[in-house]
C-alpha cells in the first residue's frame, strides 16, 4: 500500500477508540521526532506512529496492521532499527518502561518500553544485576530477543537465555504467555529470533549477584598490535569465566590507538595480575583505565559492524588483515573489535535458545571493510553471525545453525504465517 496518506478519523477507524496513546500523522508536530531510529541513514516515513500505552493499545495496533495489511513495525529506543517502515505502522513501546525486581527469587519482570539504565539502577539496590550489554540506552526487550551479549556473558551466558517467561501479542491478536511449560516453541524462539514472532509485551528474567567489578579500558599505542594480537590468541584461552576482554584498534583524540577492554566480575587484585601478561604484550599504558567500579557503571560502548565474523583461532594471517586494515582504509584507518567469547557462551544449556550457537572463540567487528579485507578473511572465518551485531538483514540466516533457523521458520508459520512482523531482522515462515 505504497504511499497511504491517513487522516484522524481514519486512524479512529483503524485503531479503535479506546486507543489510548499519542497518534502522529505526516505533518503533526511529534511525528518527526518520533518516527527516527537511531542510525543516521535511515529516514523512514510510517503511515502513522502509534505510542504504546498498554497491552491493549498493543493489541490493538497489531490488530490494525495485520487487518489493513501494511507494514508493521515495533520500537523501544531506535537503537536495533535497520529498515525503515515506510508507510505502515510504527508502534512505540517507549512509555511502557515498568520495572520490577524480586530481590528473593533473583528476577526482574519488565515492560517492553524498559532500558538497561531502569533494571541495573533497579537491581542494585540488592545487590544484583542483569546481563546488560555495552550501552545503558539500549531497549531490554529487542536486545534479549537478539540474543543479549553483555560483558557477564562468560560468566552467566546470553540475556536470552536467562529468560524465564514472556508476555506477547501474537499476529493473531492473542494475548499468550511463552515460558518452559506453555507455548515452549514460542519460547524458544523468542530467545534469540528477534522480533518475528510477535510483539513481547512483558519480559521475566534472572539476575545474578554482581556489584562491584574491574575494569575499564586501557590504552596502548598501536605499534604493537600485531605482538598483542597473537598474544590475545593464547592469552584469551586460559582467561577464566568471569574475565571479559575485547581488543580494539581504533582513534581516540586523533590519535590511533590499540585498546584493551576488560572487565573481570571480581577483585582488583585477582583482576591485575590475570591482565598482566596481556598488558605486556602491548607495552607501556597511553592511559591506564582500570578501575574497581559498581557494575551498574560499567557499560562500555562498542564498534559498530560492517563486517562480522567469528573465528576459532587468530592465526597471523587474520592478524596481519585486521592490523592493515586497522591502519589504512581511504588514507584514515578502519576500527577494528575482536571480542573473546566462550566461556558460558561456548557451554550453552540443552534448553537454551537459538541464539549464539553460530559463533565461535572470537568475533571480528571491522567499521569500514574493503572487498579485500573481506575476502582475505574469509578462509579463515565460520561465516557466523549474532544478530544484535548485525545491521545487514539480508545476513539474518547466518546468525544461526541450519537446524535452529529451520525450526524457528516452523515456529513463525505456526505464530505469524502472514509475516505481520516482518520488517527488519525477518525470519519467513515455512513453506
Ligand atoms: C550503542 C549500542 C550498544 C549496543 N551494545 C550491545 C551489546 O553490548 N550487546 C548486544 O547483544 N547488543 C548490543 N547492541 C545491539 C542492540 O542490542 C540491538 O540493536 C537491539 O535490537 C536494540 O534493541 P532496542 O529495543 O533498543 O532497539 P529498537 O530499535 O527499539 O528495536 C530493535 C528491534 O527489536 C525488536 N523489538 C523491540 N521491542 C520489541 C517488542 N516489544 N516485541 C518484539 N520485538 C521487539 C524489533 O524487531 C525491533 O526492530 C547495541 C546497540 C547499540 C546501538
Amino acid at each position: 500500500m505504497a504511499n497511504m496518506t491517513m487522516t484522524r478519523p481514519d486512524v479512529t477507524h483503524w485503531l479503535g477508540r479506546t486507543f489510548s496513546g499519542a497518534v502522529h500523522l505526516p505533518g503533526d508536530e511529534g511525528y518527526d521526532a518520533h518516527r527516527r531510529p537511531l542510525a543516521p541513514t535511515l529516514d523512514p516515513r510510517p503511515a502513522l506512529v502509534a505510542e504504546a500505552t498498554n497491552i491493549a493499545d498493543v493489541h490493538a495496533a497489531v490488530v490494525a496492521a495485520r487487518d489493513y495489511d501494511v507494514p508493521f513495525a515495533v520500537q523501544a529506543t531506535g537503537h536495533g532499527t535497520h529498515v525503515p517502515c515506510d508507510d505502515g505502522l510504527l508502534l512505540k513501546t517507549t512509555s511502557m518502561n515498568t520495572v520490577q525486581v524480586d530481590p528473593h527469587r533473583q528476577v526482574a519482570h519488565v515492560g517492553p518500553g524498559a532500558v538497561w539504565g531502569d533494571v541495573l539502577a533497579a537491581a542494585s539496590a540488592y545487590g544484583l544485576a542483569p546481563l546488560s550489554g555495552s550501552s545503558n540506552s539500549v531497549g531490554v526487550t529487542g536486545f534479549t530477543l537478539g540474543g543479549g551479549m553483555g560483558w557477564l556473558g562468560r560468566l552467566y551466558g546470553l540475556a536470552a537465555d536467562s529468560v524465564l517467561s514472556a508476555e506477547v501479542v501474537t499476529a493473531e491478536g492473542r494475548l499468550v504467555r511463552a515460558d518452559a511449560y506453555e507455548n515452549a516453541d514460542l519460547f524458544w524462539a523468542l530467545r534469540g529470533g528477534g522480533g518475528s514472532f510477535g510483539v513481547v509485551t512483558s519480559l521475566e528474567f534472572r539476575l545474578y549477584p554482581v556489584t562491584e567489578v574491574y575494569g575499564g579500558i586501557s590504552y596502548f599505542a598501536p605499534e604493537r598490535a600485531d605482538e598483542t594480537l597473537a598474544a590475545y590468541g593464547d592469552w584469551a584461552r586460559g582467561a577464566p569465566d568471569a574475565m571479559s576482554t575485547a581488543i580494539v584498534l581504533t582513534t581516540v583524540d586523533g590519535r590511533r590507538v590499540l585498546g584493551i577492554k576488560a572487565m573481570y566480575a571480581g577483585g582488583a587484585d585477582e583482576a591485575e595480575r590475570l591482565l598482566r601478561p596481556l598488558r605486556a604484550a602491548a607495552g607501556p599504558a597511553l592511559v591506564d583505565g582500570y578501575r574497581s567500579m559498581r557494575y551498574a557503571d560499567a557499560a562500555m560502548g562498542g564498534t559498530p559492524a560492517r563486517y562480522l565474523d567469528f573465528f576459532p583461532d587468530l592465526p597471523d594471517a587474520v592478524i596481519k588483515r585486521l592490523v592493515d586494515t586497522a591502519g589504512a582504509v581511504d588514507g584514515a584507518g578502519a576500527n577494528v573489535e575482536v571480542r573473546h567469547w566462550g566461556g558460558a557462551l561456548a557451554r550453552p544449556g540443552a534448553d537454551g535458545g537459538p541464539a549464539g550457537r553460530n559463533t565461535a572463540e572470537f568475533s571480528v567487528i571491522v567499521d569500514a571493510p574493503t572487498p579485500h579485507v573481506v575476502n582475505g578473511l574469509r578462509p579463515y572465518g565460520i561465516g557466523g553471525a549474532f544478530l544484535n551485531f548485525l545491521s545487514d538483514t539480508s545476513r539474518t540466516a547466518q546468525a544461526y545453525t541450519a537446524s535452529d533457523y529451520a525450526r524457528l521458520r516452523t515456529v513463525k508459520r505456526a505464530y505469524d504465517p502472514e509475516n505481520v512482523f516482518g520488517v527488519g531482522h525477518s525470519i519467513l515462515p515455512a513453506a
